[in-house]
């Protein structure tokens, strides 16, 4: 293949990349980075991304966004992300240590993040503290559900304005973890696009 075909097919990649995906901390630098696959503090303890960048879908980014700017109105520090867009091979990576569908979904069917249209997260002060949710991030078992009332009353009062700050943009939370959000106004493929860590 001559040089020039080659870099045609670079430009062309990059172009695509660049229109599916926003790096979401592009948008505003205020938001906290977190990603605990990047490390290995998450449940499965292994660093599965060779680094840390939150990518979503565009609109997704920007409702993620607009959500962080209405906390940071209200006095809070805003959002920190845990989780954004996790690529295919990362969750067959994630499969092949915890081949378990009640904790990590089969990168054969995908998952919400495999689309880039889910996100992990919660609040944090002004001073960058996380907000109490009751539970870790990533923690399985009834406590992190929604629907588990016997937490104190200020863990209740913050899962519910994470609920309903997400919820008017277009985030929705699912029933058994506080920590995670889908936006479903839109429908993205599945997506095996795997970020660099070179950012130029
Ligand atoms: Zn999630």
């Amino acid at each position: 293949m001559n040089q020039f075909l080659i870099f045609l097919i670079a430009f062309s990649f990059n172009t695509t990349s660049k229109e599916q995906w926003t790096e979401v901390n592009t948008l505003d630098e205020t938001i906290v980075l977190d990603l605990k696959y990047a490390t290995k503090d998450n449940f499965v303890k292994e660093k599965l991304y060779d680094c840390p960048r939150c990518f979503l879908r565009p609109d997704v980014a920007k409702a993620v966004i607009a959500a962080h700017k209405e906390l940071k109105k209200k006095g809070y520090g805003g959002l920190k992300l845990f989780d954004c867009y996790r690529p295919r091979p990362i969750q067959r990576k994630l499969w092949k240590i915890l081949p378990d569908d009640r904790y990590v979904a089969n990168p054969d069917k995908g998952s919400m993040h495999n689309r880039g249209s889910a996100v992990d997260l919660t609040i944090v002060d002004k001073k960058g503290k996380e907000l109490d949710m009751g539970t870790e991030f990533d923690y399985f078992g009834p406590e992190g559900y929604h629907s588990y009332t016997k937490l104190s009353k200020q863990v209740l009062t913050n899962r519910k304005l994470l609920r309903e700050t997400l919820a008017k943009h277009g985030l929705h939370h699912i029933k058994t973890e506080w920590w995670h959000y889908s936006y479903r106004a839109k429908q993205y493929e599945l997506s095996d696009w795997v970020w660099g860590c070179n950012k130029k």
